[in-house]
């Protein structure tokens, strides 16, 4: 297990811990979630684009195909991003 530094409080935390356990801050692992979202639509967009010249269950397929693929790049890509959420709540 490697060991990261966070950049708000400079304390260690062990990779793949949620939270920081000096300051509370959100770790996360990988692409942004909004990268997701957006590969859903670009997949939805390609499965109607190919549902014009196939059939819509070729659609459905590409679409899928389309999000798997990307869910994958998007892993690799981002294998490394570790990114430290800081969120200012009062309790
Ligand atoms: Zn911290």
């Amino acid at each position: 297990m490697s060991e990261i530094n966070c950049p708000h409080c400079h304390g260690v935390v062990s990779h793949g811990a949620k939270v920081c356990r000096g300051c509370q801050a959100e770790v996360e692992y990988g692409a942004p979630p909004f990268l997701y979202g957006v590969l859903l639509i670009l997949s939805i967009l390609f499965g109607f684009k190919a549902a014009s010249f196939l059939p819509e269950f070729f659609g459905w397929l590409t679409a899928i195909v389309c999000f798997v693929a990307g869910a994958v790049v998007l892993n690799k890509f981002f294998k490394d991003r570790i990114k430290f959420k800081r969120l200012y709540r009062t309790k």
